[in-house]
């Protein structure tokens, strides 16, 4: 893609500008200055529709469609399509697991009369195929983009026949070969059932507009605000209507409790520099031998992922603002998941970690009930014997467990642990060495894989330490604060580069005073309509 686009900015643009620079010279500046300032539009200069490049060929009242295919989110051109985790692993944005799919556009849907998993026919000259759509909002009217990579005839036990073969519209395989303009579609014959884990987990919450913010999941703004006033996402805890002894610990939330007085760990997660990519819970997967489940149990909210990444939208279906949380175990101080535990398999260590006892639990699933950030995962199978065609069974998929953690079985509770294998080596380390431990001795495995350094891992308690520093941060707060179930994971709220407000209700966007008065008034007429 990186070539393309340069290859592309060398004839069209660098040509039309004619700088004194050599091209690569010139690439790297205008890829470092963000810009390029030219007088004239360049004669063979590509035209734009939506977000999407289309050739100058094409003509504004065209109606056929551009085909745009592009690499898999996870398994890539289908190379990785054998990689259970990969297939299982969900869509960054339409979270949809183990199939590619058609995006497409709300208005282009209707125009095609279609709805979600209808399947619709492509053809790109002589070549033609059919996929199941996702109105995926965001998508440029008359855009159809395809992941590639599935479909694949002869992938192994996992990898084959997951999906569909877009390749089978690509008429040559030069990497221009990915845009494809005049492309004809239409309504295609039956559905196809994709699953998607969009739903999966949610909020225990009637279907609200924009309910990330009501119920405080998500805080965002504007950097102009947080200019004005750094603090001005800071909230106040019991103004969203939910009460707050709604679980029966959170009537002792004024408690502290006596924690050890050493370390106490904690996570950080900016949401400024997520972007979705879920490299962590691959890598969580990886280190802490989390099984697939498959496609048809993944429908059933049955997949085990402990680091979920949740995507939000807000705006409008053509122009959606998207908010990234990964979300895990939050080893609350007070956690609900605890206390209706009859067994006491789940319980808290006194550096703060919300552990699991695998043996002691006998699976009766209160505490993924009382959990309100659905967090818990439960093995409703030996997921090990069950997967099909013995596929933990081959090579080298039998090397990959990690020795330092259990294998969990059918019937018991899972979570993430904060990488407690890691910690407790840590510890063993630093008493080797004569010393306590750091928060800086342990990293997760999310942290360790996160291109953007999302996430950050260490004692909340050494306050001369960045941690501690970051985590006091103005835009840091809980999610679902309210509950006071005092979450250990702090998250660093949003903010938006942009001139006009987020118009979110309760956002702590500064109002006008004439916007204030003119709310006054109208509130003042409703109270004597109501009267
Ligand atoms: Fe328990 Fe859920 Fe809190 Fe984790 S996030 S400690 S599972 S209530
Ligand atoms: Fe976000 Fe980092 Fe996880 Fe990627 S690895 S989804 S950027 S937290």
């Amino acid at each position: 893609d990186h070539e393309y686009m340069m290859d592309n900015w060398e004839k069209n643009i660098y040509t039309a500008i004619k700088p004194s620079l050599e091209f690569k010279r010139y690439w790297l500046a205008a890829l470092q200055d963000g810009f390029v300032t030219y007088s004239e539009k360049p004669a063979a200069f590509p035209a734009f529709i939506g977000d999407s490049f289309v050739s100058s060929t094409r003509t504004a009242s065209s109606n056929d469609y551009v085909l745009l295919l592009v690499k898999h989110h996870s398994i890539g051109d289908g190379k990785y399509a054998n990689n259970g985790w990969f297939q299982e692993l969900p869509h960054p944005i339409s979270k949809i697991v183990w199939d590619n799919y058609a995006a497409i556009s709300v208005t282009t849907a209707k125009e095609l009369g279609v709805k979600n998993d209808d399947k619709i026919k492509i053809t790109n000259g002589a070549l033609s195929m059919e996929i199941p759509v996702f109105i995926q909002a965001g998508t440029a009217d008359k855009v159809i983009s395809i992941e590639l990579g599935g479909g694949r005839k002869v992938g192994g036990a996992i990898g084959t026949g997951n999906g569909f073969d877009a390749y089978a519209l690509m008429s040559n395989t030069s990497s221009a070969s990915q845009f494809y303009n005049n492309v004809k579609v239409e309504k295609g014959s039956g559905s196809y059932e994709l699953v998607s884990t969009q739903e999966h987990h949610a909020v225990d919450d009637p279907v609200t507009h924009d309910l990330q913010y009501k119920r405080d999941i998500i805080r965002e703004g504007t950097y102009e605000d947080y200019k004005k006033k750094p603090k001005f996402l800071e909230k106040h805890e019991e103004v969203h209507g939910m009460p707050l002894d709604s679980f029966p610990s959170i009537n002792e939330s004024t408690k502290e409790h006596p924690y050890y007085t050493g370390v106490k760990w904690a996570m950080i997660l900016d949401m400024n520099k997520c972007t979705g990519c879920n490299y962590c819970t691959i890598a969580c997967n990886v280190e802490n031998n989390i099984p697939i489940v498959g496609k048809d149990q993944v429908k059933v909210n049955r997949e085990m992922h402990w680091i979920r990444i949740d995507r939000y939208y807000s705006g409008t279906p053509d122009a959606p603002r998207v908010n990234f949380q990964p979300m895990l175990c939050q080893h609350c101080d007070n956690a609900p998941c605890e206390n209706v535990c009859p067994v006491a398999a789940t319980t808290h260590s006194p550096d703060g970690i919300n552990g699991m006892a695998y043996n002691r639990c006998v699976g009766t699933r209160y505490c993924a009930n009382n959990c309100p950030y659905k967090v818990r995962r439960f093995n409703y199978f030996n997921w090990r014997d069950r997967v099909a065609d013995g596929y933990y069974q081959t090579e080298p998929v039998n090397y990959m467990y990690n020795p330092e953690v259990t294998v969990r079985s059918r019937g018991v509770m899972e979570k993430c642990t904060f990488c407690i294998q890691r910690i407790q080596d840590a510890k063993g380390v630093a008493s080797g060495e004569g010393r306590r431990v750091k928060g800086t001795d342990v990293k997760t495995a999310c942290q360790e894989a996160c291109p953007a350094s999302a996430i950050s891992f260490g004692d909340m308690n050494d306050k001369k330490s960045e941690f501690y520093k970051q985590r006091m941060h103005p835009l840091g707060y809980g999610v679902l604060e309210d509950l006071k179930v005092r979450p250990n994971v702090t998250y660093i709220s949003k903010l938006r580069n942009i001139l006009e407000p987020l118009g979110i209700e309760g956002m702590g966007e500064e109002k006008s005073e004439g916007e204030t008065k003119k709310e006054s008034k109208t509130e003042e007429k409703k109270e004597e309509k109501t009267h």
